[in-house]
């Protein structure tokens, strides 16, 4: 017979408080075996957050056309989708257990959205990168959502609506891109561009007045949007985290820099106030 301890029956069946929304700026996979000043927040984050039941992960580097996908394998792989990097990066593993149940809830949550299950995918540095900081043990089920690179900004707005009420289930959706990323402008002296300074502003300013509208507006973005974004697949993830939030949350800006020129690596959270 299983037995368990007081503190795991009052974590099982304990009503649970909302949960906050994340966005992270993940920027270079390096960070995941520098020791430097993103990881350190990234953990501290983890120990100040509520702890999840399951995490969902929106990551960049997960995109799919014409179809949203849900992982929903028992234990996603960890998959190192870069080249040219140190072996000591091809190492990492991150073997957080999946949580296939509440995928195939998400499946049919997102059903309107063409979402389908999907047992291939796994995690992508994207999701793994800061996972290992926010939390090391790999010990809270985690699954990734894909981004549908066929739609709109927008979609991945109603896509965030969509999940908001999974945050009453303890679940933790977690977005993980870049506010400014565009590799084609980086520097290595690391002085900021004037586009990606003013993009990260201009995003900051929309998503504290809670103008979500604006941030999926392209016309009205125009060719800042383009510098700032030459694809937009590291701006969807912090599109389906501005979705998700609601208006009584407050926000929380972190690691607002500019990396290497041209990668933002703002980070922020919507918390119930
Ligand atoms: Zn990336």
């Amino acid at each position: 017979m299983q037995t368990h301890t007081l503190e795991e029956l009052k974590d099982r069946f304990a009503p649970t408080a909302r949960m906050p929304v994340v966005f992270l700026g993940h920027g270079s996979p390096m960070h995941a075996i520098e020791d430097g000043p993103f990881g350190r927040a990234w953990a501290a984050l983890g120990q100040s957050l509520p702890r999840p039941k399951a995490i969902l992960v929106v990551s960049a580097h997960w995109m799919t056309r014409g179809t949203t996908l849900v992982d929903v394998s028992a234990m996603p792989r960890t998959i190192h989708d870069f080249y040219g990097f140190p072996d000591a990066l091809y190492r990492q593993q991150y073997a957080a257990p999946g949580q296939p149940e509440l995928a195939r809830e998400v499946v049919t949550l997102l059903h309107s959205h063409r979402a389908e299950a999907d047992d291939t995918w796994g995690l992508d540095h994207g999701a793994w990168a800061v996972l290992k900081y926010l939390y090391p043990e790999a010990d809270v089920p985690v699954f990734q959502v894909s981004i549908d690179m066929a739609q709109g900004l927008a979609h991945q707005l109603e896509i965030g609506r969509t999940l908001t009420e999974l945050r009453d289930r303890g679940v933790l959706i977690l977005g993980s891109g870049n506010v400014v990323h565009n590799l084609r402008t980086m520097r290595k002296d690391g002085a900021p561009q004037d586009f990606a300074l003013e993009f990260d502003a201009l995003f900051a300013d929309r998503l504290t007045d809670r103008d979500f509208r604006a941030l999926a507006d392209r016309d009205g973005l125009g060719p800042l949007l383009t510098a700032a974004h030459p694809s937009v697949d590291h701006y969807l993830p912090a599109l389906t985290v501005a979705g998700a939030s609601d208006s009584g949350d407050a926000l929380t800006f972190m690691t607002d820099a500019i990396d290497l020129g041209s990668v933002s690596m703002r980070s922020f959270i919507f918390h119930p106030g």
